[in-house]
């Protein structure tokens, strides 16, 4: 590696770019892969295994992507990659229940503080659907409180001023979402005492639900303040409202019973996704049984699909769950520590000030001199800096979230050589992007 490092060569991925905005809207499947806010295009992936990923042009990269969050044990685990041919060769889908299911709910239950039962969807914007019709209906009511910079899949009511992909591309709110979706929705600023208590006050008795990311990590990784998740937990209390814990990131990686586990403070309803399906589309709304058995067929909230709980997903997920011990959380912890530590150490010695805030398995540096408490601050942080690290990042093969209002995401693949590299690309990178 050297100062200096020239761009990836990337002419098939160039082909593939042509190629695919023939047919796919802005080239890509899911805004933030195209790259564009890092002012360049996006890289077309091959194959992966472990931490690294090789794309199209045949350049391998040690991945912080991982698939935003499912890879946790890294891509094409051997034993996630077995479980799942074994599956399909039993069949890929039935349209009826398996016992897997039930073996991936239980092991949710026993994990999950406040879970006692489950019902499996195929992504984390299902998830979030499924868990507000749940709380309006468990309630009667029908407005909702989110924070700004949080991100819970495309719900249309839950779009004004999301993070990850709308940040990115500076979108406040979607057009497409109705007056009414958008009225039921009030927005506060994360770890804003004041203003979440004035907003819960206003909602009062017509207040449903409280939706949050317990460890926020779609405006970047901003972790709660001292005692505010507490504070919703004891508003939702007071009101009668119920408190929605989107842990579609942290589940099963922050620490095994999710980020419930780490402040102690438990959900009404709990949202799971990623980590959970292993790489194949899952995710879960799980939650106390009284509220649970409002959907139907057990009672009358309408919740379905066609897909739910597939068996390849359940396989999968399984597969990972069973590598989760709590050995496996005090190495991605450690790995994590090491290369917070590390970045900080490179940053302080290039001049370049950032903010680096962690939990394990999650991280993001932000470009600023001032502490990053909510989604105000992670927009003051400097994007343009960030996208020139990214740049000489991928110069020097380490794949970085194309966005600042992203968290990396190290895995337990991710081995102390690959550590050790990402570290000595990130001194290089600071050193050439100080001076912009
Ligand atoms: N909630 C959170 C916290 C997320 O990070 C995401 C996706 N990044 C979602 C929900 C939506 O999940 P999906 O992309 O599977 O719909």
């Amino acid at each position: 590696m050297s100062a200096g490092a020239a761009p990836p060569n990337d002419a098939r991925s160039a082909q593939l770019y042509k190629r695919a905005l023939e047919v796919l809207p802005g080239g890509v499947n899911s805004p933030v892969r195209a790259m564009r806010a890092m002012g360049r295009d996006p890289l077309f992936i091959k194959e992966a295994s472990g931490a690294e990923m090789t794309d199209a042009d045949g350049n391998v990269f040690i991945d912080y992507v991982c698939s935003w969050g499912p890879q946790v044990l890294g891509h094409a685990h051997p034993q996630v990659v077995e479980a799942v041919i074994e599956a399909a060769r039993r069949g890929t889908s039935y349209g009826a229940p398996t016992e897997a299911e039930i073996q991936l709910a239980e092991l949710v239950v026993e994990r999950v503080p406040s879970a006692e039962m489950v019902r499996l969807v195929s992504s984390g914007t299902e998830a979030a659907m499924t868990a507000l019709r749940l709380a309006r209906s468990a309630t009667g009511r029908e407005r909702v409180i989110k924070f700004a910079g949080a991100y819970h899949g495309h719900v249309d009511g839950l779009l004004a001023d999301a993070g990850s992909g709308l940040a990115t591309q500076g979108i406040p709110a979607s057009p497409g979402v109705t007056a009414a979706q958008a009225a039921a929705t009030t927005v506060v600023g994360w770890n804003d005492r004041e203003q979440f208590d004035a907003a819960a006050e206003e909602c009062g008795n017509d207040l449903a639900a409280v939706i949050a990311e317990p460890i926020p990590a779609n405006m970047g990784l901003v972790p709660p303040d001292p005692g505010f998740l507490e504070l919703l937990r004891e508003r939702c209390d007071q009101l009668g409202a119920l408190l929605i814990l989107d842990e579609v990131i942290t589940g099963f990686r922050v620490a095994s019973g999710g980020a419930q586990e780490l402040t102690g403070v438990g959900a009404d309803l709990t949202m799971l996704g990623k980590v959970l399906g292993g790489g194949l589309p899952l995710a879960a709304v799980a939650g106390r049984r009284t509220v649970m058995e409002l959907l139907a067929p057990a009672g009358k909230t309408y919740q379905a699909g066609t897909l739910s709980g597939n068996p390849l997903a359940t396989a999968a997920g399984i597969a990972t769950l069973e590598q989760l011990t709590p050995d496996a959380y005090l190495r991605l912890a450690s790995t994590t520590e090491r290369l917070a530590d590390g970045l900080r150490q490179q940053a302080r010695s290039a001049g370049v000030a950032v903010q680096v805030r962690s939990a394990c398995g999650l991280l993001t540096v932000f470009f600023s001199n001032e502490p990053v408490r909510n989604y105000d601050d992670a927009r003051s942080a400097d994007a343009q800096r960030y996208a020139c690290f990214f740049t000489e990042m991928l110069a020097r093969g380490v794949y970085l979230p194309p966005s600042p209002f992203e968290a990396w995401f190290p895995s337990l693949a991710h081995t102390d050589r690959q550590i050790d590299r990402t570290l000595e690309a990130a001194g290089e990178a600071f050193a050439s992007c100080a001076r912009i």
